[in-house]
């Protein structure tokens, strides 16, 4: 029958699930899986252990900002440190932006630490403390919440049954029903969406999406997926396509059988079979990062003991690496000449400094090339020695002089800790 006007047309059955008794049996052998073989993490601890909904929300939170983008071990002893020394949403609202960036410091993304507390503070002075209890009202209520952060949330701690669509599971939905459309593509990020949701389990939705999150970061990898030790590998038509071939002999361009599938490969990248399930998923192109080079300087005077201290001064509260620390440093224009570069730099110092720098005493060190998620930073760095007696003028704060080890200390990017 037609379907009434203004009703989207659903995507060609290839790519769905529709049979209750497989949704049923994917559910059962990806948890069963999941209770044998999944890692201990700090976060899954305190997630099934700790009594109280608010804390265990704030506890779920944490860890899934400080994952966006960083590899789990690195996030374990983070993860630990900021817990005892914040095991509360009150005590977070507490702490001062500085903290937060010290703690910080060396995990990246700097703005994530300061939107977390930002919204802990939020939490704590106009929802009385109380975390927001649905997954539509935590993207709602919370700045820096989005769709997936509420959904891990919600279903984590609440138990409430809501999908969760990140890089991992994207992955593992794209080759489990051949998905070969740009995976980035809101078309395809709805469809995805919908699946997440139609699939995870109603009675335990936080395992579920933990498990099909860890699928993908252990099991279905980007490059090299384990197919054999898969426990879903009898839902998956991408492994079913590489071992059998197409499905059913149909024209060149029409993956699924239906012509001009929204979901399948583009015509012009049909399926690659040395690539095996590697084809899915696909993406469109990146962008090719902005190459940028900025001028940095190591002033460098004896501090009262004899050992060498280095001034650092702090970025402004908004834009990249807001609030960190830095040694004096100044953006560069493209294809400026070493000599011009050098007068720029000395200039800049004199700002900070109080005094006239001369461009010709500045030595130059090296190159130290950092890679921001969207920037290609080449820092050009300088050193200049100073005498003891050198005072900054306490308007031109905030500055200061550290030792190494109060350097270390300070919440100073990983770029500059190569610098
Ligand atoms: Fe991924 Fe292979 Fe499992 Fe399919 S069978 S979901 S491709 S690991």
């Amino acid at each position: 029958a037609a379907l009434p006007a203004g009703t989207p047309t659903p995507p060609p059955a290839p790519h769905l699930f529709s049979d209750p008794a497989e949704i049923g049996a994917l559910r059962r052998n990806l948890l069963a899986w999941y209770d044998r073989c999944k890692r201990d993490l700090p976060w899954r601890t305190l997630a099934a252990t700790e009594p109280d909904a608010d804390r265990r929300a704030y506890a779920v939170w944490v860890s899934e900002i400080m994952l966006q983008q960083t590899q789990v071990t690195t996030v374990i002893d983070y993860y630990s440190r900021w817990m005892q020394k914040w095991p509360t949403l009150q005590a977070l609202a507490q702490a001062s932006l500085e903290e937060v960036n010290e703690l910080w410091a060396g995990l990246g993304y700097y703005s994530r630490g300061k939107r977390l507390q930002e919204a802990a503070k939020k939490v704590v002075s106009e929802l009385a403390g109380r975390m927001p209890r649905t997954a539509e009202d935590l993207q709602k209520l919370l700045p820096g919440v989005g769709r997936y952060t509420a959904g891990a949330i919600a279903s984590i701690s609440y138990g409430q049954a809501t999908g969760v669509v990140d890089g991992n599971v994207i992955r593992v939905l794209c080759r489990l029903r051949c998905i070969g459309a740009d995976s980035s593509s809101p078309a395809v990020t709805d469809r995805l969406w919908d699946m997440a949701n139609a699939l995870v389990d109603r009675s335990r939705p936080g395992d579920f999406n933990q498990a099909l999150m860890e699928l993908g970061a252990t099991v279905c990898v980007p490059k090299a997926p384990l197919c054999g030790e898969c426990p879903v590998k009898q839902h998956c038509r991408a492994r079913r396509r590489k071992l059998f071939g197409k499905p059913t002999p149909v024209p060149d361009v029409e993956d699924c059988g239906v012509g001009g599938c929204p979901l399948c490969p583009p015509a012009t990248e049909p399926w690659d079979s040395s690539l095996g399930v590697t084809n899915f998923p696909r993406k469109a192109a990146k962008k090719q990062p902005r190459v940028a080079r900025t001028a940095t300087c190591v002033l460098e005077r004896r501090g009262c003991h004899g050992a060498p201290e280095y001034l650092i001064v702090q970025r402004p509260s908004s834009g990249l690496l807001a609030g960190l620390w830095e040694f004096p440093s100044l953006p560069l224009d493209q294809g400026l000449q070493e000599e011009k570069q050098r007068e720029a730099l000395a200039d800049h110092l004199r700002a900070w400094t109080g005094r006239p720098v001369v461009a010709g005493g500045l030595r130059f060190i090296g190159e130290v090339v950092h890679i921001f998620s969207h920037i290609h930073q080449t820092y050009v760095v300088y050193s200049l020695p100073l005498g003891a007696d050198v005072t900054l003028d306490p308007a031109l704060s905030p500055s200061r002089w550290v030792t190494e080890e109060e350097f270390h200390a300070s919440a100073v990017s990983t770029a500059m800790k190569k610098v």
